[in-house]
């Protein structure tokens, strides 16, 4: 058997690479053991739009240089499900980074901090009083369970299967990027909604482009799997030619497993904390690892510790996206939110907030949404 790591991370994502770097900011010197069963670079289906609320986070650990020489993205146009739209430049900008890129340096800044990387697929946990043991080699104090949707840890630990309706899945590409300025393009639409199309330009000449839908909606559309979502995408984004197209689950923040006591903490998609009402996952993913990084090399029950951390820094949020997902099921009240940003910027600023951070309904945009809804 080897020496007892501080903290065993499972998953170098930017949940996992954030909560190695958090452990050793904590306490230097921490033992760190960073596992991933994938060699970096590597990809990952994602739509690689990173909000500045995730570059808040980067900053808040030491690693913004890792978007240094990206180009920023100001223009954002929401097209809604009734076809209104709304456009305009972010005074914060968005960033568009390929994951192979973004995570390379994510991991490449947590081994610069000290943790150790290395490559393997852990299959088995065994939680014992005082440590657990990963495939009954690797024994840690904490384990942070940063592996994705879908992971090994969140099964082990018993905390459930993500339930089909609060999970979503995407397929993205990409195509050259439109003339003009860099711009982040959403297209809503009312079928099988909730579901919508992006094209994400990266500055570089290409964008990201995807489409995303609730797995039940795919599970009943006509085409079913990669084949609806290839067709939903090229009909939404008509003209663009896509390659490498790969899908993957996102399972939404709507419905999540409960935080629980003990040396297994969850942090990323592991924890079910994906915006639902934009499919935004990199800013929770890194303030999640933060928080759990924090907790597994503080005083005190780990996993006590980190809820109270995620209750502090995401309760009301969540509880807010949570409500606005359920109201918004119905096209015409995201139709009359669209109408509202488009007429006031506070009721856009609220909505970004909402989509990409940790905002909440505000009573400028609950007015708005009263507004459109009363006229409309
Ligand atoms: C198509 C699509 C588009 C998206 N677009 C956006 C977007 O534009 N902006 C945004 O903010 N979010 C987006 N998201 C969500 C975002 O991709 C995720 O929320 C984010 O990647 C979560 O990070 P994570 O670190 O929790 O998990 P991941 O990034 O999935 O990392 C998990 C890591 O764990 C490793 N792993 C898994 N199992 C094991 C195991 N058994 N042993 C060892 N290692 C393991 C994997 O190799 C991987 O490196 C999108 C998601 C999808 C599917």
């Amino acid at each position: 058997m080897q020496q007892t790591w501080d903290v065993v991370v499972v998953g170098a994502g930017p949940a996992g690479t954030a909560a190695a770097m958090s452990a050793l900011r904590t306490r230097p010197g921490a033992r760190v053991l960073l596992l991933d069963r994938a060699d970096f670079p590597r990809d990952k289906a994602c739509g690689d739009g990173i909000a500045p609320q995730a570059l808040d986070e980067l900053a808040r650990m030491g690693a913004a240089d890792v978007l240094a020489d990206r180009v920023p993205v100001r223009r954002l146009r929401i097209v809604a499900p009734g076809g209104g739209q709304v456009a305009t430049t972010l005074e914060r900008p968005d960033h568009v980074v390929p994951r192979t890129l973004f995570d390379a340096r994510l991991v490449e800044a947590a081994v610069c901090r000290g943790a150790v990387l290395q490559r393997r697929t852990v299959r088995r946990l065994d939680v014992r009083a005082d440590e657990v043991v990963l495939d009954d080699e690797v024994r840690a104090r904490v384990v942070v369970g940063a592996d994705g949707a879908n992971g090994v840890v969140r099964r082990a630990v018993g905390a459930g299967r993500q339930p089909d309706t609060a999970m979503a899945v995407a397929v993205r590409g990409y195509a050259a990027a439109p003339p003009g300025e860099p711009e982040q393009r959403i297209v809503m639409t009312a079928r099988d909604w909730p579901a919508y199309a992006w094209s994400f330009a990266a500055g570089d000449g290409t964008a990201n482009v995807g489409f995303g839908m609730l797995l039940p909606s795919l599970r009943a559309a006509p085409r079913g799997g990669r084949a609806e979502l290839h067709g939903r995408l090229e009909e939404l984004l008509p003209g663009v030619r896509a390659e490498r197209l790969v899908s993957h689950h996102l399972p939404l923040s709507s419905v999540r497993p409960p935080l629980r006591p003990g040396r297994v903490l969850l942090a990323g998609d592991a924890l079910s904390l994906i915006n639902p009402l934009t499919g935004e996952g990199i800013f929770y993913a890194l303030l999640s690892g933060r928080l759990a990084g924090a907790a597994a090399v503080g005083d005190g029950d780990p996993g006590r510790a980190y809820a109270r951390l995620v209750r502090d820094e995401l309760g009301r949020h969540l509880r807010h996206t949570t409500l606005l997902a359920r109201l918004t099921r119905r096209p015409r009240l995201v139709d009359a939110g669209v109408a509202a940003a488009a007429r006031s910027p506070r009721s856009l600023d609220a909505l970004v907030e909402l989509g990409l951070g940790r905002g909440l309904i505000t009573p400028a945009l609950a007015g708005g949404l009263a507004r459109e809804l009363l006229l409309g």
